[in-house]
């Protein structure tokens, strides 16, 4: 059965897209640690992060890199941390999060974020991604 990313990835459940390629996906977490909190998913379906290829590992890095620079560029923050779990989805996905402290790298401490702020975030990535 499809993940819910292959679903998100497809169009058949609506997401926050904040970059895309033939190979990646990024879009908003829809429960976000903290604004901008960014998921970067292959397109193609695999549980595990380590069950990638070394190519395919590389190319995930490289596409989380130029997602994480327009994340710099648009969220005031410290730093972009980077987490990978998949305890709950699986289907690889990088977590980029525009961090100000270790609370925000905790999954615990969550952003009550509208619709509108989500539209306004995701643009304001998108249009910094080189
Ligand atoms: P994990 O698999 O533990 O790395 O966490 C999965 C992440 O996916 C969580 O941070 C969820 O908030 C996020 N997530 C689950 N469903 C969606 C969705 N439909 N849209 C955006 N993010 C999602």
């Amino acid at each position: 059965m499809a993940s819910i990313f292959t679903k998100i990835i497809k169009g058949e459940i609506p997401s926050y897209k904040v970059a895309e390629n033939d190979q990646f996906y990024a879009f908003l977490d829809i429960n976000p640690n903290a604004k901008g909190h960014t998921l970067v998913v292959p397109k193609k379906e695999e549980n595990k992060i380590f069950d990638l290829s070394e190519e395919e590992y590389s190319a995930l890095m490289n596409f989380s890199y130029r997602v994480a620079k327009a994340l710099e560029k648009a969220i005031p923050c410290e730093r972009i941390g980077m987490s990978v779990v998949g305890l709950e989805v699986p289907h690889v996905h990088v977590h980029l999060i525009p961090i100000n402290s270790m609370a925000d790298m905790q999954f615990m401490k969550k952003e009550e974020l509208s619709s509108e702020e989500f539209v306004s975030l995701a643009a304001q990535i998108s249009a910094n991604f080189k």
